[in-house]
């Protein structure tokens, strides 16, 4: 498992760093601050975090929630053509996620999670993995549980599995890529680029991770055509993995978000 894991690294490490190099939004080392922070995320992440993420949800699903499943309904949707399902998946998904964002951005005690993820001050594609864990749960838990209820097929969630986790390094990469009426329909580097932007304008707003068509909904849609220059939070959220952990659990400052 660690060699599989180490492996995948490598290989997003070796892909990313050539295309953020020729074809970056801004000028920044490659071993930019936080760096080993996120790569211990990157490890932790993949080693346990996203074992309990998905374990919790899927217990929820068929434990505390069994009464919402209707095994007819899920045998109807296992049976549409899979170019169906992912689509439906992806906006299903996308709905619960959208509305725990929300959540992490407007509680306050839930945003002193959330702030981690928002602490970093370059993006790349590392930038991705760092998520506290409670907060990793709690997003996936809103992900996950209405599409194990709506019963999607094996194949189908196998696939959003791989692309969830291909457009999430995406969306953080530093990339300066245009994508035009592709930004309506699903999360670019582009738009996500503006939800990490320390601008009070784009505060609470580009909450989706995969299909920003949901932002359309429920407007919170943000993409202006200049580019944001600066990135994350005035509060100062401690840079090492473990303080990390433990800031949202500490006495700190008050900030103005949300
Ligand atoms: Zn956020
Ligand atoms: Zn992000």
């Amino acid at each position: 498992m660690f060699a599989k894991a180490l492996l995948g690294f490598l290989l997003l490490f070796a892909l990313f760093a050539t295309i953020e190099r020729r074809c970056g939004l801004h000028r920044q080392r490659l071993f930019r601050r936080g760096w080993t922070t996120d790569a211990i995320y990157y490890a932790t992440g993949n080693l346990i975090g996203q074992g309990a993420a998905i374990a919790i949800p899927a217990l929820l699903a068929l434990s505390v929630l069994k009464w919402a499943v209707s095994p007819g309904l899920q045998a109807w949707v296992a049976a549409q053509p899979v170019a169906l399902q992912l689509p439906a998946v992806v906006f299903f998904a996308e709905l619960g996620y959208y509305w725990a964002h929300w959540l992490l951005h407007h509680v306050p005690w839930l945003w002193r999670f959330h702030a981690v993820h928002h602490s970093s001050e370059q993006l790349d594609w590392l930038s991705t993995v760092r998520v506290h864990p409670v907060d990793q749960v709690f997003t996936k838990t809103f992900q996950l549980v209405p599409i194990f209820l709506l019963g999607f097929s094996v194949e189908t969630l196998g696939l959003y599995a791989l692309f969830s986790s291909a457009i999430a390094f995406f969306i953080h990469a530093n990339l300066r890529w245009r994508f035009g009426w592709f930004n309506w329909l699903l999360v670019t580097p582009e738009f996500h680029h503006w939800h990490h932007a320390d601008e009070a304008q784009a505060h609470n707003k580009n909450l989706a991770a995969q299909c920003s068509l949901v932002d359309r909904l429920f407007g919170s849609f943000y993409l202006p055509r200049r580019r944001p220059r600066l990135y994350g939070i005035p509060e100062s959220v401690p840079q090492a993995y473990w303080q990390q952990l433990i800031y949202p659990f500490t006495r700190h400052q008050r900030h103005a978000r949300p």
